[in-house]
């Protein structure tokens, strides 16, 4: 199946293209049809299956179709990580695939300086990947607005989890007063993740690979 066949835009495609994406991968072949149509998630996939360009094409097409201009702190995409190092990569794959578009990402995650980031986050982003201490960090300053949000992704929820996330995911959520399409990436299952579904996801489509 060809991202073209998808009804991605040109602008999309020939970035895809260029970094060597020709076919979608199986939860790629799964996933991206449900996002498009609006469905929320829920993915049981490894890392190294493609799962990144899964949820995030989805997101940067409806973006593009839909476009608003760039208001101060505000974001209309927002992605859920568990380190620093999967936030950067999300990112900068991100940054690959949109190099032909007007939609901007930026990531936020503990490590570097607050102030740099508030100054990407103040010219307003698309799409923001965070892990979830600094975007709090960041929300408690009123350096974001997740007033408008559109789209709400977890990357790797289990990991999230694991490392204790959940009241930071509790804080994040209770800001959350839009509906966003919402969607879960998970590599494992556990009685805590699906409570944390039924929670969040609204009727989801459930992926496995
Ligand atoms: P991920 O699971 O998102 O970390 O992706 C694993 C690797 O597969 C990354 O290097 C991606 O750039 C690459 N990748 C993702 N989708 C495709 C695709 N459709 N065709 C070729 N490579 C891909």
């Amino acid at each position: 199946m060809s991202f073209l066949s998808q009804g991605f835009s040109q602008d999309l495609v020939k970035a895809l293209t260029e970094i060597g994406y020709e076919k979608l991968t199986p939860v790629q072949a799964k996933a991206i049809p449900q996002a498009r149509r609006g469905a929320d998630i829920l993915a049981l996939a490894q890392t190294g299956t493609g799962k990144t360009a899964a949820f995030s094409l989805p997101i940067i097409q409806k973006l593009i179709d839909t476009p608003k201009s760039k208001s101060r702190f505000n974001v209309r995409a927002l992605i859920l990580a568990p380190t620093r190092e999967l936030a950067e990569q999300i990112a900068n794959n991100i940054s690959d695939y949109t190099k032909y578009t007007s939609i901007t990402c930026t990531a936020v995650f503990g490590g570097k300086k607050m102030s740099s980031q508030e100054k990407r986050l103040e010219q307003g982003v698309d799409i923001l990947v965070a892990t979830p201490g600094r975007l709090i960090e960041h929300m408690e300053l009123n350096n974001v607005s997740l007033a408008n949000l559109e789209f709400l992704v977890f990357d790797e929820a289990d990991r999230m989890l694991d490392m204790g996330f959940i009241g930071a995911i509790r804080v994040i959520l209770d800001d959350i007063r839009t509906k966003p399409q919402t969607m879960l990436f998970s590599a494992t299952s556990s009685a805590q993740m699906n409570a944390l579904a039924a929670d969040i996801l609204h009727k989801p489509q459930r992926i496995t690979v």
